[in-house]
């Protein structure tokens, strides 16, 4: 007799618009079910002759067994992960445990190691097999750290609850998968219930030892910085300000992966934000799930790419239009006539400078002339690494590096973190951005339609007050905020 179990880790408030739920309603109850959960049902019950349902809802158990398994073959059975409920006799059926279940112990480790890693502020958590042991390294402040290597033996009951968890395919270990999974985490140490909510990208990778899991840990808060708590000085802000009272025109973020740059860009958003107004963005993949944005994710495997997105969103009326990524020419295009029609369109460009952003549209195809009627704001951007206020002494960097800054004839002092417990020994604590502004002035965009040399226009944006990334760090070093070898690194 073959047995097939369905497992999902839907919960009772998984919300309506949650991407991966459509709503059942079954006997006057109302649930949500991913749409995958769905489709193995159906797939367990054609093959089936028995089928158990693992969920962590009872409510979704019970419509997928309502509703989902022909009759015939509805000896079903609902079954409640949670510990407190205790499951009535003959109500689960175990199939084969080892291999396709959420194991019980697994899940407890699973939220152990990532509560942890929430706490250090992570960003990241890898699961990593090797040959006799899997390692969890966790980043934070983006450096990788080991926190423990255990038996390998364990490794395939940690995989298969992650991928269960995050909806991947648990049968399936010879292709990457990704997936998502939302993590509620109360806070300790606060007043009262505050609760902070995570989501979590996960990505599976096939490696020669098995398959790697990452996951990338994004807290919705963190994704709804004011600018004021981005890190750029006041007179940087206000010129941004200026530039974001506009009712038409692009404003690009630009910078290396991993510069924070979709931090930005939501932060430009949010400031933007008026009920008045349709923010539609186009992502690839959606990084932070926020309600009042119409998010939609970019599918190039169903086809569904930013050059197709590009041509139809327009017919959605968007007011401000936000683009993952300029990466092509099409889209370069499309994102400059939707400007052009009277759009605020936000995006990041892969480049390293303001100017070199303009350089880029440029490359893309975009006339000079039309790159100087449509920028409001380049912003280029950089993470640094902030010392840590409860460690910090007084110290002489080298002064190569200070050179490096403008700062050699500067006789300090110099600060940076000695090591402590609250940074882990690393002298660091949390991350800032060191930032370069170019605002578009009348005189900058006639230089543009003049078709003037880039250098000329560099130079006028740099008489006209703009600072360079290696000015806004020397800054941030002489406050004390980062060390010169820290923003050395980047800068
Ligand atoms: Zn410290």
């Amino acid at each position: 007799m073959a047995r097939y179990s369905i497992q999902n880790n839907d919960t009772p408030d998984s919300p309506p618009e949650h991407r991966r739920f459509d709503r059942k309603t079954v006997g006057g109850k109302t649930t949500w079910m991913s749409s995958k959960i769905q489709e193995r049902a159906h797939a367990a019950a054609k093959a089936a002759t028995e089928v158990a349902v693992h969920i962590a809802n009872p409510a979704t158990a019970e419509a997928v067994a309502q509703e989902m398994i022909v009759p015939e073959r509805r000896e079903i059975v609902s079954h409640i992960k949670r510990k407190s409920e205790v499951p009535l006799p003959g109500e689960i059926q175990e199939v084969e445990p080892s291999t396709t279940q959420i194991n019980e112990d697994a899940l407890i480790y699973i939220r152990g190691v990532v509560s942890q890693a929430i706490e250090e502020g992570a960003s990241d958590v890898h699961f990593e097999p090797k040959r006799e042991m899997y390692q969890v390294r966790i980043r934070v402040d983006g450096v990788l750290h080991k926190v423990e290597e255990r038996s390998i033996e364990e490794y395939q009951k940690v995989l298969n609850s992650v991928k269960v968890l995050a909806d991947l395919d648990i049968s399936e270990h010879t292709i990457p998968q990704d997936g998502h999974i939302e993590l509620v985490q109360e806070a300790e140490n606060t007043k009262g219930d505050e609760k902070h909510y995570y989501d979590i990208r996960v990505s599976s990778f096939p490696s020669v030892n098995g398959e790697v899991i990452v996951m990338r840990i994004l807290n919705r808060a963190n994704a709804l910085l004011s600018i004021e708590e981005l890190g750029m000085d006041s007179e940087m802000l206000e010129k941004l300000n200026e530039a974001l009272m506009t009712s038409f025109g692009m404003i690009l973020i630009t910078g290396p992966t991993g510069a924070g740059k979709t931090t930005t860009l939501y932060s430009v958003l949010g400031e933007l934000r008026n009920d008045e107004k349709n923010i539609i963005t186009l992502e690839d993949p959606i990084e932070f799930h926020l309600d009042w944005l119409r998010q939609c994710e970019i599918n190039p495997e169903r086809n569904f790419t930013f050059e197709r997105a590009m041509e139809s969103v327009l017919r959605q009326d968007p007011d401000i239009l936000m683009v993952g990524e300029i990466r092509d020419p099409h889209t370069a295009e499309h994102a400059v006539q939707s400007a052009l029609v009277g759009r605020i369109v936000g995006s990041t460009i892969h480049a390293n400078t303001t100017i070199g952003t303009i350089a880029r549209l440029i490359e893309l195809g975009i006339p000079r002339s039309i790159v100087g009627h449509t920028l409001n704001a380049i912003i280029a951007q950089r993470l640094v690494r902030k010392t840590c206020e409860k460690c910090k002494v007084i110290y002489e960097p080298d002064r190569k590096v200070l050179k490096h800054f403008g700062l050699e004839k500067h006789v300090g002092p110099f600060f940076k973190g000695k090591g402590c417990e609250a940074c882990d020994n690393t002298g660091f604590k949390g991350r800032t951005g060191i930032y370069s502004l170019m605002t578009f002035s009348d005189e900058l965009r006639n230089m543009l339609f003049d078709q003037k040399p880039l250098i000329d226009i560099y130079e006028h944006a740099r008489l006209k007050g703009m600072k360079t990334l290696q000015e806004d760090a020397a800054m941030k070093i002489f406050a004390g905020i980062t060390t010169a070898e820290e923003a050395a690194r980047v800068v």
